[in-house]
């Protein structure tokens, strides 16, 4: 991704791009699921999204559906895109906890477009029209990860790039700077170059490996650190969502592809052994599996410096937050957003490098906060590692937001947080929390007024879901697109 970036962004050619690779090592292969913010990436690499179902044998994705987060029985609907009416925006919440404070109101669910496609397994992308009820609808995809990255290296081949088969066996520096000067590969080819993009996954090979930067390690707020993938067959039309299902000692994901679906159980080694994970794993698959499970071991926190002298790390290398909010390619793509709007010239600057970090740390920051709310809000769980998670002590970004919500109803965000009002309702009320209060501008309209409205979104909504393709349909039509 970033070299196809790059590649894209280097036009007409000032410098020259290598992407060093190793087969023998091979890619962590899992990160099926996306959410809304690859449009812009696949933009920018002029990927249409016609060829993306087809290449990646993608399926569209409309959330994620939370099964037993608060105990059996429960389930809830994380979607993309907005609730209520479409220029509702953020006065659709005080409406809902309104009514609902004054008595009877239906399930919040009702007032997403998006949540009630998903459960009826249709798909349309979100209209132009921003008074259409389809102009809250919202999307990503679920796509076969290998491919993906085999589409980009063609089409990064196909704009100059020069991809060098090899393991990287030595890295030399400047002995003043310690700025990194080349590579070595085990063939003895030598790459040198002025910056360098470590995107080497969990090896963190020139960030860690060579410049030692440093970890923050974030496992007590987020304590699982394995996980095993399995892919099953397929057994129907793919649905159009991810499901995250939780279990005594982590949870299991189910995303569906054209041809296969991806699964996967992700857990904490202090509290399940991993032959235990794979059990619950194995007896939670809805079809025939098709390869054993494969262990991946992984350290939730983020890199001190994810850019460091003139080492960018992008990707795992930066750092990891577990995939129950499908964030890791998103990270990426921020980073490479970043890395193009702060591009350094020769000297590197340091202080581009410190505004590279500030940014990008905030990001993590935010994605960190909402994937804990997870953890730590599932009253309705008793086992020890949702105990740990429900009295372990919180970061205070998230405990003021919790607390704001609960008192007075309000959604309180930083200005560029990766989540929005209707993704931080959703995980909220679906994990059990209560506002107390609403916005009292609302109080210029009666309580009738307020509760006609909701019925009439409602109404709308479950019209506009009857009209919409089904899921398998609309891929079929984007398989048909040249
Ligand atoms: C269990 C799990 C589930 C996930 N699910 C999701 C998801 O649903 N959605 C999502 O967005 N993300 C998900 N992710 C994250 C996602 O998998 C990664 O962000 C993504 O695959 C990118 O990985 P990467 O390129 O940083 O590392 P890798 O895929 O590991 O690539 C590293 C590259 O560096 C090369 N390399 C390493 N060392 C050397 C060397 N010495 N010499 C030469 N080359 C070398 C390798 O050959 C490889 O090409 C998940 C991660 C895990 C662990």
């Amino acid at each position: 991704m970033t070299a196809a970036a790059l590649a894209k962004a280097n036009s007409p050619p000032q410098f020259s791009i290598t992407l060093v690779e190793s087969d023998d090592i091979g890619i962590i292969g899992v990160g099926e699921a996306t959410i809304p913010t690859i449009h812009w990436f696949n933009r920018l690499v002029d990927l249409q999204e016609s060829e993306l179902i087809r290449e990646t044998r993608a399926t569209y994705k409309l959330g994620i559906e939370f099964v037993k987060w608060n105990g059996d029985g429960s389930r809830y609907f994380h979607p993309f895109g907005r609730y209520g009416a479409p220029l509702d925006g953020a006065l659709f919440y005080h409406r809902w906890i309104r009514a609902k404070l004054a008595g009877e109101v239906p399930d919040h669910q009702n007032f997403s477009l998006s949540t009630r496609a998903a459960r009826a397994g249709r798909f349309a992308p979100p209209g132009n029209d921003p008074n259409s009820i389809f102009a809250t609808l919202g999307h990503a995809y679920q796509f076969d990860a290998g491919l993906y990255a085999a589409f980009l290296r063609r089409r990064c081949e196909s704009k100059g790039v020069r991809r060098v088969e090899g393991k990287v066996t030595r890295v030399s520096q400047n002995p003043e700077s310690g700025f990194i000067t080349s590579l070595t590969t085990h063939r003895d080819e030598v790459i040198e170059g002025e910056l360098f993009i470590d995107c080497s996954g969990l090896r963190a090979l020139l960030i860690e490996g060579t410049l030692h930067t440093g970890f923050d390690d974030w496992s007590h707020w987020l304590p699982c650190d394995r996980a095993q993938a399995i892919p099953t067959e397929r057994v129907q039309d793919p649905i159009p969502y991810t499901r995250a299902t939780a279990h005594p000692n982590g949870w299991q994901w189910r995303i569906p592809l054209q041809h296969r679906t991806g699964n996967g159980i992700v857990y904490s080694s202090q509290f399940c052994s991993d032959d235990q994970a794979a059990e619950t794993l194995r007896a939670n698959l809805d079809s025939a599996a098709l390869a054993e499970p494969r262990l991946i071991r992984f350290q939730t926190g983020r890199r001190r410096k994810a850019w460091n002298k003139n080492v960018v790390a992008i990707g795992l290398s930066s750092g990891f937050l577990e995939p129950l909010e499908s964030t890791s390619i998103h990270l990426i793509q921020s980073g490479i957003a970043k890395l193009l709007s702060l591009f350094p010239s020769r000297e590197c600057y340091p202080e581009v490098a410190a505004q590279f970090n500030r940014v990008f740390d905030a990001d993590v920051e935010t994605v960190r906060d909402f994937l804990i709310l997870h953890y730590h809000r599932t009253a309705g769980r008793s086992e020890p590692l949702w105990q740990h998670c429900q009295h372990m002590s919180i970061p205070d970004s998230l405990a003021y937001k919790l607390m704001h919500f609960t008192h007075t109803g309000r959604i309180v965000l930083a200005t560029d947080e990766l989540f929005k009002e209707a993704s931080w309702f959703a995980v909220m009320i679906g994990q059990g929390l209560q506002p107390a209060d609403y916005n009292p501008l609302l109080d210029s309209v009666s309580d009738e007024e307020n509760r006609a409205h909701l019925a009439r979104i409602e109404q709308h909504i479950a019209t506009a879901v009857g009209s919409m393709p089904l899921h398998e349909d609309y891929i079929r039509r984007q398989l048909r697109t040249p």
